[in-house]
């Protein structure tokens, strides 16, 4: 693998792009209720001459689910929880009831762009129908490129469709990227707060609590996501991301820290040229831009001011306290049915931690231990995906259970 044209990448096939004078494009949001789906909410209530949210998906939250519905007036709402079916719904909304739903949200004909803002691996088989049926994909949810990139990219080439970062490193470099219309593309440098924990030792790390882990400092996300950039896991899997959406060896993929949150991440050129993006941090940014794509629109995000924010510092991140990134790029690298295994352990650890099962530095221990254990199939297929993630679910929780007690 070597990196390619930035032209041939699929983040910069066309998809759906609004002319004015178009009636709006239509979109689906899976996950609706989530951080970044009420986010993106937001967002295309900013947008309403382009953008028409013609589909919503949550799985439980149904008051703000129904709230949604008679904001928005969607063709569709969809949820698991079957007392969706005893609430007034504007006339005109169907509602579907059950996982079937997604999938019929993500391939609505009307339909052309799907933001998947759900969290975990419910998103990939909805994603994969989506790109079949020709759709757009908004990916604001991490599992569907890390376990699933090696199947993904090749199906949304097959079908030519367009696969628009959500997340604001990705987001960043696919900005950074229209600087750039020829070779030369040589490094990527995504950049990572360093977490609540970058400046504590060791020993603190060892110590850390749920209530300091949870303390972001400086973007506002859901609490999985948190824990994550504590343990700088999920730096990890922005990596693996961003090998499998810009083409790029894991070699040239660099991760730097950068404690303010200004720059979301850089892209390096061959005559030693790097073209980063910045703005506040604000994840209705790369949202937004994922649905405006390729205009600038002003939305609702407040502007950056260097001068206020005075100074930008940097540091190479430190992977003898931060484990987790190295074991997410090694993973990555062994590709297959490794990183699923990876994104799975995390999550179930993540969980012990947050319920005061395991400490600190379990999380990172704990997912190693779940890479090394793993002697199956590697010739991938979305089946081995499902099968590799109940497995390592099961296993991981039993680590968990013989630590315990
Ligand atoms: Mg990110």
């Amino acid at each position: 693998m070597s990196a390619i044209t930035p032209d041939r990448l699929p983040v910069n096939r066309p998809g759906p792009i609004w002319t004015p004078g178009n009636d709006p494009t239509p979109i689906a949001i899976l996950g609706s209720t989530g951080s970044v789906g009420t986010q993106t909410v937001d967002v295309a209530a900013h947008m309403p001459d382009r953008i028409r949210v013609a589909a919503l998906c949550a799985r439980k939250n149904i008051d703000l689910l129904v709230q949604q519905a008679w904001q928005l007036k969607p063709d569709l709402i969809v949820s698991s929880d079957p007392a969706l079916l005893n609430r007034e719904i504007p006339a005109g909304t169907r509602v579907v009831i059950g996982a079937d739903g997604m999938l019929e949200a993500a391939t609505l004909p009307e339909i052309q762009i799907v933001v998947t803002a759900t969290s975990g691996h419910a998103a990939i088989i909805p994603t994969a129908e989506a790109i079949k049926a020709g759709k757009c994909v908004a990916l604001a949810n991490k599992e569907t490129i890390v376990c699933a990139g090696e199947l993904i990219l090749p199906l949304a080439e097959k079908h030519g469709v367009a696969l628009r970062p959500v997340d604001s490193e990705h987001s960043a470099i696919w900005q950074s990227l229209s600087a750039a219309r020829g070779s030369g593309m040589k490094r990527l440098i995504l950049t990572a707060s360093g977490g609540p924990f970058r400046t504590y030792s060791q020993e603190e790390i060892q110590h850390a609590t749920i209530e300091q882990a949870l303390k972001h400092p400086t973007w506002s996300m859901g609490g999985k996501i948190t824990i994550d950039s504590a343990t700088l896991m999920n730096k990890g899997l922005e990596v693996i991301e961003a090998h499998w959406l810009f083409s790029m060896p894991y070699e040239q993929i660099d991760v730097l820290v950068h404690p303010e949150s200004i720059i979301h991440s850089i892209v390096e050129f061959a005559d030693q040229s790097q073209v980063a993006q910045l703005s506040l941090p604000d994840m209705r940014l790369p949202i937004q831009y994922a649905l405006s794509y390729p205009d600038h629109i002003a939305g609702p995000c407040k502007p950056l001011s260097l001068a206020e924010v005075g100074s930008l510092h940097f540091a190479a991140p430190d992977e003898a306290r931060f484990p987790a990134l190295r074991i997410a790029r090694e993973a990555g690298s062994q590709g297959g049915p490794y990183p699923t295994i990876l994104s799975a352990a995390d999550e179930i650890a993540v969980e012990a931690f947050i319920a005061g099962r395991i400490g600190f530095p379990d999380i990172a221990a704990i997912v190693e231990e779940m890479l090394s254990r793993y002697s199956g199939p590697t010739s991938m297929s979305f089946d081995l995906i499902a099968e590799v993630d109940q497995w390592a679910r099961a296993a991981a929780a039993s680590i968990i259970e013989s630590r315990a007690t």
